[in-house]
């Protein structure tokens, strides 16, 4: 056993305030994906371990104080781990990039700084939130009361672990929820961190739990009787299981799923203002963010413009270690994952869509689990890489003929998360933006503001995580009435 949360075999889980050891003997090896080697291992909680994380959440949430508190008391404690989670980000980052391999200046500002804005963000909801209402009428006066909905099982993957986090515990525990978090098995250690701050900032035992595992143990703490709330990001597939699941208990549930966002680039499109979001918005982190704008729209009068343009702004793109400050586009998150986008990159070949850049393994990284930058063109919207998830640096430029067709593309798809339209003309882009069937659309734009609810339609999920929308998924609303003063 070590205490060094950057390597070696952990043994622990976050339960009730301490690290203590897993009933589960077995292990689950963390990857350096730039690498191939593993340099630790979780545990792979089981279902003592989901139980005594429950029961620790459940009597945290019954007898701690937790909640009951004001909310703005809440809101100081979120605003210490704010601080804590600040002054570690560049550990936080440095060991989310050895697990994932995200590029290391993306992944200390996601899961440091944009991890603590949250925190921040939900600490200032916190403070405007009024538990009790009152409304009269009818012969009665009535108090509404919004409250805590109970123990949430906070559920995320491995792309952005304490970014993806923070968008579930910061409302919950504003809301005044006691939580389980279950991060992805590739992404575990960095919440050993978190577990450390949750305690510094003094936020009381048993209010926040971590246990790690894989998809048994997210299952098996989806279906545990004393959950009341499910908030889950990831696949599409996995996210129909916890719905089934939550189903079955009556349970709340949020689902941040997959996506196939695109970005149409209307014929009165300057292009070279749309380059510079080739690399944050199109392709980031290789691609395996939920929301990149992998399916390009572009005008059939310009098409060879902004093909050539595209595979340009990918071309330049730095492929190398993560933990090089130049590099843009590191490894794939897992031996799984490029596999997976292999296989993708074959099937856009022989559905009749052309390479026009990169479709292989870049040379010179024979080690690590990297794809190149690669665009199709020639693309219907009826091939699998129009209508499938890759999560890889794949870019599938499809042709439009006029605005109307361009919507009718970019809605004809099984997923509805994000989505962007770039033109010259503002209000013609809103216009456009208002008939996309998506939870959120940019127009110019791709940066998600922490005010604006986030989600999706379609397969692409359930609820909205961010903004005030976020903490109410979090508030269960009550009435208590009785009779008017005589
Ligand atoms: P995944 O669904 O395999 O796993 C995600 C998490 O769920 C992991 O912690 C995993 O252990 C757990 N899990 C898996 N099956 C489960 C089950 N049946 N019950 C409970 N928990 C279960 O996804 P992944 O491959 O780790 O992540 C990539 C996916 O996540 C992509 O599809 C991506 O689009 C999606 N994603 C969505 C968003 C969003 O906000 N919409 C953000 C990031 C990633």
């Amino acid at each position: 056993m070590t205490n060094d949360v950057t390597r070696g075999v952990q043994d622990n889980l976050f339960i009730g305030g301490r690290l203590r050891p897993a009933h589960s003997v077995t292990r689950i090896p963390v990857i350096d994906p730039a690498t191939e080697q593993a340099f630790a291992a979780i545990p792979d909680a089981d279902t003592v371990d989901v139980d005594d994380a429950v029961r620790a959440a459940t009597s945290a949430f019954r007898d701690s104080g937790w909640a009951e508190l004001d909310p703005a008391e809440r809101a100081e404690y979120l605003r210490r781990l704010a601080e804590l989670i600040e002054s570690r980000g560049e550990e936080l980052g440095r060991v989310v990039t050895a697990q994932n391999g995200m590029p290391l200046a993306n992944s200390i500002a996601g899961n440091g700084a944009a991890a603590a804005g949250y925190y921040r963000y939900f600490a200032g909801l916190a403070d405007e939130l009024e538990p009790e209402t009152e409304r009269s009428g009818r012969g009665a006066r009535t108090v509404v009361r919004q409250e805590p909905v109970g123990v949430a099982a906070l559920i995320v993957p491995w792309n952005g672990p304490q970014g993806a986090i923070a968008w579930k515990l910061a409302p919950a525990l504003a809301a005044g929820c006691t939580a389980v978090v279950k991060p992805a098995p590739e992404t575990s250690l960095d919440s050993y961190i978190l577990a450390e701050l949750v305690s510094q900032a003094g936020i009381p035992p048993g209010v926040v739990n971590i246990i790690t595992g894989g998809r048994e143990t997210g299952a098996t703490l989806v279906s545990h009787p004393g959950i009341r709330k499910v908030a889950f990001t990831g696949s599409t597939a996995a996210g129909r299981k916890v719905a089934l699941a939550c189903a079955e208990g009556f349970k709340r549930v949020t689902l941040e799923l997959g996506g196939k966002s695109a970005a149409l680039l209307l014929d009165d499109v300057d292009v070279s203002a749309f380059l510079p979001f080739v690399a944050s918005a199109c392709a980031p982190f290789s691609g395996q963010i939920c929301r990149a704008l992998t399916r390009v729209l572009a005008p059939r009068s310009r098409y060879d413009e902004v093909v050539d343009a595209i595979v340009s702004a990918m071309g330049d793109l730095t492929v190398g270690h993560p933990l090089d400050p130049a590099t843009q586009l590191g490894p794939l998150v897992s031996e799984r994952q490029r596999t997976r986008v292999e296989d993708y990159i074959r099937s856009g070949r022989e559905q009749g869509a052309k390479v026009v850049l990169g479709g292989s393994r870049p040379p010179g990284f024979e080690t690590g689990y990297y794809v190149e930058p690669t665009v199709f063109r020639d693309a219907d919207n009826n091939m699998r890489i129009a209508r499938e998830e890759i999560f890889g640096p794949v870019l599938t430029v499809i042709p439009f003929d006029d605005d109307d067709d361009a919507i009718r593309i970019c809605n004809d798809s099984d997923y509805g998360l994000g989505g962007a339209i770039f033109t010259s003309d503002a209000d013609r882009g809103f216009a456009l933006a208002r008939r996309v069937e998506s939870g959120s659309v940019g127009v110019n734009h791709y940066a998600l503001p922490l005010d604006a609810p986030f989600g999706g339609v379609k397969n692409s999920g359930i609820g909205r995580e961010l903004g005030p929308e976020g903490l109410a998924a979090y508030l269960e609303t009550k009435a208590i009435y009785h009779p008017p003063a005589a």
